[in-house]
């Protein structure tokens, strides 16, 4: 299984030719990668002029989306504008939309169902909090996330989705977890899908590891056999240093 690399570019950049020169620097330093997938989810308005074509292996991303195919429900974006756009993956229940836009598990599900219906792939991040940490709480989090947010997700859908394991208080913070404990939380997550869905769904899934990565410390992470690759945010946009963390370790 090659690593997925996702680049989460938050909102950022802050103009149409800086996203521009980003993306062009890294599809063209990207040309000949066939050992990593690679995926770009830059802002909404960006999208359009991300021009994936004629890179191996890079991919687009959305960093969110909403749960209805179309109607009155201004200020949203429906999975089938996403389609539309050639977009193949979408970012659904980040820390920031849960903690600052007050995304329940409820309505990461009706996304997760809706995106799944389209063909898209849902890239589900869950994690817990430093407060849930230090109360050892980790796995109830991450079980909890787990069963709400794949409600009615037949298992047969299982394999198109991907899970990114963010403990919250890594993410950002310079504070990266330890690729030990990353490698505990996902081998659990894993286990959770097969008690769910099957032992074959929890093989397929590919869950990555996202919190504080840069390129010193990347390699940790790809190197275990069962992290299936990496969530960036901030060094994802800096194209030397994403390009070096795609590239380097593998
Ligand atoms: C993220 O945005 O999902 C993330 C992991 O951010 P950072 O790499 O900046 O911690």
């Amino acid at each position: 299984m090659k690593p997925l690399i996702v680049a989460n570019w938050k909102m950022n950049p802050l103009s149409q030719k800086a996203a521009s020169q980003l993306f062009n620097s890294l599809k063209r330093n990207l040309k000949n990668i066939k050992k990593a997938e690679v995926v770009i989810c830059p802002p909404f308005v960006y999208l359009a002029t991300s021009d994936k074509r004629q890179v191996t292996g890079l991919k687009l991303g959305a960093q969110n989306c909403f749960w209805q195919e179309k109607g009155a429900f201004t200020g949203e974006i429906s999975p089938q504008m996403l389609k539309d756009l050639a977009v193949n993956y979408v970012i659904l229940g980040h820390s920031e939309r849960r903690q600052i836009m007050g995304e329940t598990d409820e309505m990461v599900n009706k996304k997760i169902r809706e995106v799944l219906k389209l063909n898209l792939q849902p890239i589900v991040c869950i994690g817990e909090t430093e407060e849930e940490r230090k109360r050892e709480e980790t796995f109830q989090i991450l079980k909890r996330e787990i069963k709400e947010g794949f409600k009615g997700v037949p298992k047969s859908q299982m394999s198109k989705v991907v899970i990114a394991y963010e403990p919250i208080w890594a993410i950002g913070t310079g504070n990266p977890c330890s690729a030990d404990d990353a490698l505990t939380a996902i081998l659990f997550i894993r286990k959770v899908i097969s008690q769910i869905f099957s032992i074959k769904a929890a093989k397929k899934i590919r869950i990555l590891y996202g919190g504080s990565i840069d390129s010193q410390n990347a390699g940790d992470y790809l190197g275990q056999e069962g992290i299936n690759g990496l969530l960036v945010g901030g060094a994802s946009l800096n194209p030397k240093e994403f390009l070096k963390i795609v590239t380097l370790h593998l």
